[in-house]
């Protein structure tokens, strides 16, 4: 089967729906909401990765499925954290990924007031009490798993004595830690999360967004649903770890009585083998210089796909393959490398480029002579066009398509063997000349005129076809090679705890060569690179006269779809 129709039948299966949006088709038919609005609410604290565009296109997916709409918002409720350089590249890369907020850009800390009037609301219906107890009490009494949690012995204050004390601490009568603002809701509930949670505490910090104006934040499990209510989303999606978060939520909505309250929905996270996702862990590679930024083409930050040269459809297609699911478990990166395959095969003209020069000098060509070879961009799709590449009597070829003594079914260049050179002409390996140490620095053959292509020649048969750029005509370009920054076979960890590096994560080739018509190639462009793979014109380091290539993806692999 080939891949093309492997790709079909998978795709017919991801027609059927999946959980969520049976969730939101039974919502919308008992008429629980009349409408559909989701939202992506990061915390700005890091750049987005690959899991996190699974969220938004999933987010944002809905919302265009069903006639809705689809916020961004800024989850900024805790000051300790935030940097608003990450707020930028947060925008930049959702945009990319093409889910559009339109005029809904928000942010959570844009609500503190409501929040504070909400948490006034509780206290008033004997719902929320200030607590004098330190962070470590409040373990101490919140009991385990099998024991239930004993009552705050500040849980039966007034509601006049609560109010009074919650204002004080929003005007900074309080140092951090002394007093904390508490849900009452049930101590002894089998749900940990319900033992009268922490909803507000004392926090003299300075907010990127609201500076001093408050020293007392709302914590995320209060703030969350307040959030998302007074944005009328409807539904609510998030990570699996939250599950047990909901009757939180639940309660939240419910006691602050909002007309239209928003559901929650957990789905599992999105792993991908072979690959680091967790900001701690980019975190630490980023600041150990061991990558080049957040934007390394190594990562799998969407900063970093992009650099790659990733295109959003491809990631919108990989994240569509790997549907939406209740349960764990990891996706192998060779899926994503498939997606990015099948989207670059057929859009990209395919050029000639040679990684490890050797020359080619083709002894009966005539000196001066240059031909301009028509040559097609892409065999399996004419609507890409042609264009010229000059031909002349010296050429470069890879390194590794010639042999002084060749192996078995080895079909490329060795002495006394003949081979075509990709859209020209046949050749007739000679001779070679080495230097002092043994390496060949020079191939030399002779070719046929008669077995131009393009021209119908029948007469005989080659085995191998090699490729090759004109050596006077050829741009000098650097190009990089990647593998996975973690090497999964070896254990993604050593013993001491630190990240197993795969020492041939990278790969810089100086001194390659490529056609000419790649002279121009500008940030982002990217190629099919005949035999070789997909490269995209790095966006940080390509200058004009200094070409920089990033291999995208190799050309094969023996990767299917699972089914
Ligand atoms: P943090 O550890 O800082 O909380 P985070 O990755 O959860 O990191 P958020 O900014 O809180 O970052 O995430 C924004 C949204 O992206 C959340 O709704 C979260 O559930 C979702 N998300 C995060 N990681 C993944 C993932 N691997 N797969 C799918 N969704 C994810
Ligand atoms: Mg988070």
């Amino acid at each position: 089967m080939s891949e093309n129709e492997n790709l079909t039948e998978k795709d017919t299966e991801v027609v059927s729906k999946n959980f969520i949006e049976q969730i939101i088709e039974k919502d919308l038919a008992e008429g629980v909401y009349d409408t559909v609005h989701t939202r992506f609410p990061p915390e700005p604290n890091g750049y987005l990765h690959i899991g996190h565009a699974k969220s938004i296109l999933l987010n944002y997916g809905l919302a265009k499925e069903y006639g809705g709409k689809f916020n961004m918002r800024f989850d900024d409720t805790n000051p300790t954290k935030e940097r608003i350089e990450f707020v930028e590249s947060i925008k930049k890369d959702i945009q990319w990924l093409g889910a559009d907020w339109e005029d809904r850009l928000f942010f959570a800390s844009n609500y503190f007031e409501q929040m504070y009037e909400a948490a006034v609301k509780l206290i008033k219906k004997g719902k929320a009490y200030v607590s004098d107890l330190s962070a470590e009490q409040i373990r101490e009494y919140r009991g385990t798993l099998t024991e239930p949690g004993k009552d705050d012995p500040n849980c039966n204050r007034s509601v006049e004595e609560n109010l009074k004390l919650f204002e004080d601490m929003k005007n900074g009568v309080y140092q951090d830690g002394e007093k904390v603002l508490r849900a009452r809701i049930d101590m002894s509930s089998p749900n940990i999360n319900m033992r009268d949670p922490v909803i507000y505490r004392v926090a003299h910090m300075t907010h990127h967004n609201t500076g001093d104006t408050w020293c007392i934040y709302p914590m995320y499990d209060f703030a969350h649903p307040i959030e998302d209510a007074i944005e009328g989303i409807t539904h609510s999606i998030c990570t699996l770890e939250f599950e047990d978060h909901r009757p939180l939520y639940d309660w939240v909505v419910r006691e602050l009585e909002y007309p239209h309250p928003p559901k929650q929905i957990e789905f599992a996270k999105l792993y991908l083998t072979n690959v680091v996702t967790g900001k701690r862990y980019i975190k630490k590679l980023v600041e150990e210089g061991i990558v080049d930024g957040w934007d390394d083409p190594r990562l799998v930050s969407i900063a970093a796909l992009r650099r790659r040269g990733f295109t959003p459809r491809s990631i919108q297609k990989f994240v569509e393959l790997c549907g939406v699911s209740k349960s764990n478990s990891s996706v192998d990166y060779a899926m994503l490398e498939y997606c990015i395959r099948e989207d670059l095969k057929l859009s990209k003209p395919r050029m000639m480029a040679v990684l490890d020069p050797i020359k080619l000098v083709i002894d009966n060509y005539p000196e001066d002579q240059v031909e301009m070879l028509d040559v097609s961009n892409n065999l399996e799709n004419e609507a890409l066009g042609t264009r010229k590449v000059p031909f002349g009597r010296e050429l470069y070829i890879d390194r590794e398509d010639f042999m002084e003594e060749p192996p078995k079914k080895y079909f490329r260049l060795f002495p006394g063997n003949e081979v075509r050179l990709m859209n020209a002409y046949f050749v007739t390996c000679t001779s070679f000349v080495k230097d002092e140490t043994g390496k060949v620095t020079e191939v030399h053959c002779t070719y046929d005129p008669e077995t131009k292509c393009g021209t119908g020649f029948t007469g005989r048969k080659v085995k191998g076809t090699i490729h090759w750029v004109p050596a006077a005509q050829a741009v000098k370009a650097e190009v990089r090679l990647y593998e996975n920054i973690i090497d999964e076979e070896k254990g993604v960890y050593n013993e001491d705890g630190s990240l197993n590096l795969n020492p041939n994560s990278l790969t810089v080739l100086k001194d390659c060569y490529v056609e000419p018509a790649l002279a121009d190639a500008k940030a982002y462009d990217s190629f099919q690179f005949v035999r070789q793979g997909f490269f995209c014109v790095d966006a940080k380091d390509s200058k004009e006269d200094a070409l920089v290539f990033n291999r995208i993806v190799s050309l094969k692999s023996s990767y299917t779809l699972p089914k």
